[in-house]
């Protein structure tokens, strides 16, 4: 394999509505707080669930993402590591299939230009240094 294609494609907001939690590292929680002008602590009372080795976003029930408005993410350019990082998770860019499997949802998989390899697996990278306690 020499890359992946990959181009986010405008109006969709796919991703942000799958099953799943969305994990946050320390970083990420300062920064989203930051940006919607609360303090650290108190956007995590309100927003993260904290485990012994990991951080989520806690899930409104029967609903989606507290920050998914209709026209996207409303926290963007401050949104979490795993969301920034996404489709290049190391799960995905290792594996043909579930790369292929993820493209039924995301239709930016297989768009756009060829992502270099190693770029992909370097983002993958990064995604594994932020959580650790996922990729141990
Ligand atoms: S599902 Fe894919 S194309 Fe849609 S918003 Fe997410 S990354 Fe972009
Ligand atoms: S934080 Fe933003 S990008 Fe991540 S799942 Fe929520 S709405 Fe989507």
């Amino acid at each position: 394999m020499t890359g992946l294609r990959f181009e986010c494609q405008p109006g969709c907001t796919n991703c942000c509505r799958q099953k799943g939690f969305v994990y946050i590292t320390e970083d990420d929680l300062a920064r989203m707080a930051k940006f919607v002008g609360m303090r650290p602590r108190d956007f995590e009372r309100r927003y993260v669930y904290r485990t012994r080795h990991l951080l989520r976003l806690r899930m409104p029930r029967h609903s989606q993402c507290h920050f998914l408005r209709e026209d996207g993410c409303s926290i963007h350019p401050a949104k979490p590591t795993q969301c920034r990082i996404f489709p290049f998770w190391p799960e995905l860019v290792d594996s043909k299939r579930e790369w292929q499997n993820a493209a039924a949802w995301c239709p930016g998989i297989g768009k756009g230009k060829l992502i270099q390899i190693e770029s992909a697996r370097g983002q993958a990278e990064e995604m594994r240094a932020a959580y650790p306690g996922m990729y141990r």
